[in-house]
């Protein structure tokens, strides 16, 4: 056997292997687009069968049957035409001239008596074939260039192989026509083309499943990278149309997901705008594929699920894959693909789906894994919140309320043995006194309630803040601090003013309290970059850098403070932040640990004094 006879031999047997391989896949999918690709390399591979049989057992064939042979070969670029009008349009004037030109050559390849057909017969069939055969590698390509992943490289290996055929025919076509040597060069050459482009068309129509991957890890790689970030999203519905647009990316289609919803129990889909809509399990192809935890796929969606036929019909929808998105035994939603032609390659997409399907279901459990640790943790933050309040509650009260009752029953003790005796002026001042931080106590602990739910302030009213810190300040100097206050000019603004006097008071008590020194304590009221200023500062203990974030949260106190020196349960500056915050205002403190801190608030002006 000669080289050339070897390679004859090997691109016919590869047109009968991917026969058998496309005739299979068209009896599991009878898609039109598989019944074309079986029809085109059944005659193919019937051809080179015939002829391999006929010359050896020494057959001459009826002339009607050679006919017929022809007329089926005149046929293939028609046959060609249909796939490519099965992945894009063909123009209408194109698919009419193509089958007018397909009648009239087989009507005369009857008609033309055999065995030998007249040389320019000959040629304009040949020009037939190749010319359409260009036409539609050059289809291919621009459908190739449309696609993505896998269907992308299977059209370009397609194109490829429709234009090396058509190259082998016009070899074949002129070398035939021709004298030696240029007889059998051209022919070397057509048969060398024939192989490539059979090789070219086995790729592109029966790829062997690992090239099939190697098509789709690439955007199934491209996928991946987006899908590693998308748990930590702030909301499911963004994961999911991160999701659409990764999968549509890597189809080539429109991509939805529905997600399952636990509490109506279906399953909802977010359109880009608009509100959700909500599948039954069962219903339409997603709530099929859903229910029946398998891959739908239809090429006649109006035909296959009449109920939405109209919906399909507006929205120019031909084909559909519907996926369902699972995670081991959870059924998370379905992933559906949209397309305006029913993919040719419905397999290989219905593969990549499934692949994309099954990333989807890892984002979408880990997202919910997230959210179930958020949950418990929330609830851990709770009850440990809850515990927290109850021992600080329980020891802040138990020391005041201690020294009540025992000092109220000492008074009573002394009241029985001696009803004449003069009143323990000293020991009622003591109950009174510790009667008064009890109630602080509890005005602290309903505040902090208030502020939970957003209300600690009401009415707004014109207040000034230099009238308002004097006004504190002169109350607080009975004690044995000196208060020293700054006020420059009027600073006015929109205020509750008893909340905003309870935060001057709040600042300047832990000023005198954590200042054991009886150090002065200034307060300056200015305005700054149109807001209203205040700062306390003392010269007292201090507070350690690393607890200066947390002191404006509940029940935090820094480390350098000492409960029996101390009193207090960390509620103070977090009801200051929350009436500070409820104005629309900042709050902060600067701190040197024994040097003394000072404690910054900014408050929006009232609306005409910013203009000035
Ligand atoms: P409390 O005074 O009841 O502990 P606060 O919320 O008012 O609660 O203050 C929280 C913590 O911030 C205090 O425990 C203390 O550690 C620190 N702190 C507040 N003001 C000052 C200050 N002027 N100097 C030093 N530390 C302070």
């Amino acid at each position: 056997m000669t080289a050339l006879e070897l390679i004859t031999l090997l691109s016919q047997a590869i047109y009968v292997v991917i026969f058998l391989f496309v005739g299979v896949r068209y009896l599991r999918a009878p898609t039109p687009a598989h019944l074309d690709m079986t029809v085109f390399f059944g005659i193919l591979a019937f051809v080179v069968v015939e002829q391999r049989i006929a010359t050896a057992l020494g057959i001459v064939p009826p002339e009607w049957f050679t006919d017929t042979v022809i007329a089926a070969v005149i046929a293939l670029p028609y046959i060609l035409l249909r796939l490519v009008d099965d992945f894009t349009a063909v123009p209408r004037g194109v698919k009419r001239g193509a089958e007018l030109l397909l009648i009239a050559s087989i009507a005369s390849a009857y008609v033309l008596p055999g065995p030998t057909l007249p040389p320019l017969y000959v040629l304009l069939i040949v020009g037939y074939i190749a010319g359409l055969s260009f036409y539609c590698g050059f289809r291919f390509f621009r459908a190739g260039l449309r696609a993505q992943g896998v269907t992308k490289r299977r059209m370009q290996a397609i194109s490829l192989g429709t234009v090396l055929f058509a190259l082998d025919i016009l070899a074949a076509g002129i070398g035939g026509q021709m004298s030696e040597p240029w007889k059998t060069l051209l022919a070397a050459i057509g048969q060398v083309l024939g192989l490539a482009a059979a090789v070219s068309w086995f790729l592109g129509f029966a790829p062997p499943p690992i090239l099939r991957r190697a098509w789709q890890a690439p955007a199934l790689r491209q996928f991946l990278a987006r899908a590693a970030n998308l748990p930590r999203l702030p909301t499911t519905r963004d994961i999911v149309s991160e999701l659409e647009r990764g999968a549509a990316a890597a189809t080539g289609s429109e991509a939805r997901i529905g997600v399952w919803d636990d509490d109506i129990l279906k399953i909802r889909f977010w359109p880009p705008s608009g509100e959700p809509t909500d599948v039954e399990p069962g219903r339409y192809f997603s709530g099929r594929a859903f229910e029946q935890q398998k891959t739908l796929f239809s090429a006649q969606p109006a035909r296959d699920d009449p109920e939405a036929a109209d919906t399909y019909r507006s929205a120019n929808v031909g084909a559909i894959i519907a996926t369902p998105i699972t995670a081991g035994e959870k059924r998370l939603g379905v992933l559906v693909l949209y397309a305006v032609r029913p993919p040719i390659f419905a397999v290989s997409d219905a593969e990549l789906s499934q692949l994309l399907a099954d990333q989807a279901a890892v984002v979408l459990e880990s997202r919910a894994l997230i959210d179930h640790a958020a949950r418990v943790r929330a609830r851990e933050e709770a009850t440990r919140l809850k515990e927290d309040f109850l021992s600080a509650a329980a020891h802040d009260l138990k020391t005041p309320l201690t020294t009540v009752v025992a000092q109220a029953q000492f008074l009573e003790r002394k009241a029985t043995r001696d009803p004449s005796a003069p009143s323990d002026l000293p020991g009622l001042q003591r109950i009174v006194r510790e009667a008064q931080r009890l109630s602080a106590l509890v005005t602290d602990l309903l505040d902090a309630a208030r502020m939970e739910q957003g209300r600690l302030t009401s009415d707004r009213e014109p207040v000034d803040l230099g009238a308002l810190v004097s006004a504190v300040a002169s109350r607080q100097r009975a004690g044995a601090h000196t208060v020293e206050v700054d006020v420059k000019g009027a600073v006015v603004g929109n205020y509750d003013g008893r909340r905003i006097e309870q935060l001057l008071e709040n600042l300047i008590e832990n000023a005198n309290k954590y200042s054991p020194n009886a150090t002065p304590v200034s307060v300056g009221v200015w305005q700054q970059d149109g807001e209203a200023r205040i700062a306390v500062q003392d010269r007292g203990i201090g507070i350690p850098a690393s607890d200066l974030p947390r002191i404006f949260e509940r029940f935090s106190r820094a480390s350098n403070v000492d409960d029996r020196r101390f009193h207090g349960m960390g509620l103070g500056l977090y009801i200051c932040r929350g009436i500070v915050e409820e104005h629309g205002g900042r709050i902060w403190a600067e701190s040197e640990i024994g040097k003394g801190s000072t404690f910054h608030v900014a408050l929006p002006l009232s609306e005409e004094r910013r203009l000035n």
